[in-house]
């Protein structure tokens, strides 16, 4: 099956190159996009082509998140907590963990389906994610990936781990991982964040990451509170205890945050193969400080720590807050957006090929070349300007309209399910 772009100005994410083409987008990998000077004649079209005619319209890669929490999507407007938190780890109690302990399969569902249509809308066709349901652990993950399918969004998933909740939690979370990553799918080994995790869990995390050929995918000194409780029960820092583990030898494991490093950590982040998801918005949302990400390395990506799903926001904060915090300049965040790809790639995962593309109708009211596109990106361009989204080869959002399932069933589904949450958070 092929997707023909006619008459787009196709800009390749790498190079930034201009090029005004037919684009050919294939479903199979191999053969997944190419720049055409002319359409095939209608009678040799198969029967399943399509055409979308793209005069006019921007057309590059389409946009990854790497480090997302479906779990917190009927978050949105819900109730005060019932009490008000004073510090970070108390907005875990009180917000966080009263939400995901209340979460059930059903709510699952319909979480992972509300947050991958706000992905395809928003041009994001590939989303990593961290989830979390201490108390609905089985068939979690499964849950995600079916909703993740059903509207066309390739994912990377993993399940959070942690000795909060009790024995009987964690052991239901180490079998979750260990029954996806055996059914053949692709994932991560997630655990919450060192101050919730055990030596006797962290260890048994590695193990299982390695005989899966995995990563480990947890949250790193988002606050200070990580670091204290670490050097108080395992004297040493959070990124020393991850070492020596043998997590961060791991090329696909992935630390959400990293923001209260010392330059021993800086040092021994560098010198690993582990990956850094940068979320400015939550750290801000959150009051727990910045960090300096251009002191640990290149394998720097963004994400959006749930609190949405539009990775071109992200990137535009990122920019926004790395002016102060490091001074970085336009193609560094442009590299940071798109370095997704690059981890996805150099580890081997599915579903992030060539034939993932948005098309963008932007009408910008000054010129847009090679030259100044990062301008635009920047200044410009925003997920508004997404019409048509290709995840796959597949055209998943055609003219700002979901194809794959119902937009409107979804968050009616949603609001439903929302709504019996916030009675549940009521209660307890
Ligand atoms: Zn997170």
């Amino acid at each position: 099956m092929t997707l023909y772009l006619k008459n787009a100005l196709h800009i390749d994410w790498k190079t930034l190159n201009f090029k005004e083409a037919h684009i050919a987008v294939s479903t199979l990998k191999e053969d997944s996009l190419k720049l055409i000077e002319q359409l095939p004649p209608a009678d040799e079209l198969a029967k399943q082509d399509t055409i979308l005619d793209c005069r006019g319209k921007l057309v590059t890669r389409a946009f990854g998140c790497g480090h997302h929490h479906i779990y917190s999507t009927l978050a949105r407007g819900m109730p005060a907590p019932l009490k008000t938190p004073r510090n970070f780890v108390e907005k875990l109690e009180y917000v966080w963990w009263h939400i995901d302990k209340n979460l059930d399969l059903e709510m699952i569902q319909a979480s992972a389906l509300a947050s991958a249509l706000f992905c395809a809308k928003n041009g994001v066709t590939f989303v990593v994610d961290h989830h979390a349901s201490p108390f609905s652990v089985k068939g979690s993950l499964a849950t995600i990936r079916d909703a993740f399918d059903a509207v066309g969004i390739s994912h990377l998933l993993c399940y959070e781990i942690s000795d909060r909740d009790g024995e009987t939690s964690t052991l239901e979370g180490l079998a979750e991982t260990d029954e996806y990553l055996s059914g053949g799918n692709q994932g991560l080994v997630g655990l919450h964040a060192s101050f919730t995790v055990g030596d006797n869990t962290l260890g048994k995390a590695v193990e299982l990451a390695t005989k899966h050929n995995s990563g480990i995918h947890i949250h790193v000194a988002e606050d200070q509170a990580d670091q204290k409780q670490c050097l108080e029960t395992h004297q040493k820092r959070v990124i020393e205890r991850l070492s020596a583990s043998g997590a961060l030898k791991l090329p696909k494991t992935i630390l959400g945050h990293c923001i209260h490093l010392d330059k021993t950590e800086q040092n021994l982040l560098k010198d690993s193969n582990a990956w850094v998801v940068e979320n400015v918005e939550s750290n801000l949302n959150n009051n727990v400080g910045l960090a300096n990400y251009g002191l640990y390395g290149d394998r720097i990506m963004l994400g959006t720590d749930g609190m949405h799903s539009d990775m071109l926001r992200s990137a535009k904060a990122a920019f926004f807050v790395g002016q102060t915090t490091e001074g970085i300049d336009f193609p560094g965040i442009y590299q940071r957006f798109r370095n997704v790809h690059a981890y996805l790639e150099s580890n081997g995962f599915k579903g992030d090929s060539d034939n993932n593309l948005v098309v963008l109708d932007y009408d910008p009211p000054t010129e847009i070349t090679a030259d100044n596109f990062l301008g635009h990106f920047l200044f410009g361009l925003d997920s508004r300007h997404v019409e048509s989204v290709i995840s796959n080869g597949k055209l998943i959002v055609k003219e700002g309209e979901l194809q794959t399932m119902d937009e409107a069933e979804i968050l009616t589904f949603a609001r439903e399910m929302g709504t019996k949450l916030w009675e549940k958070l009521k209660r307890k």
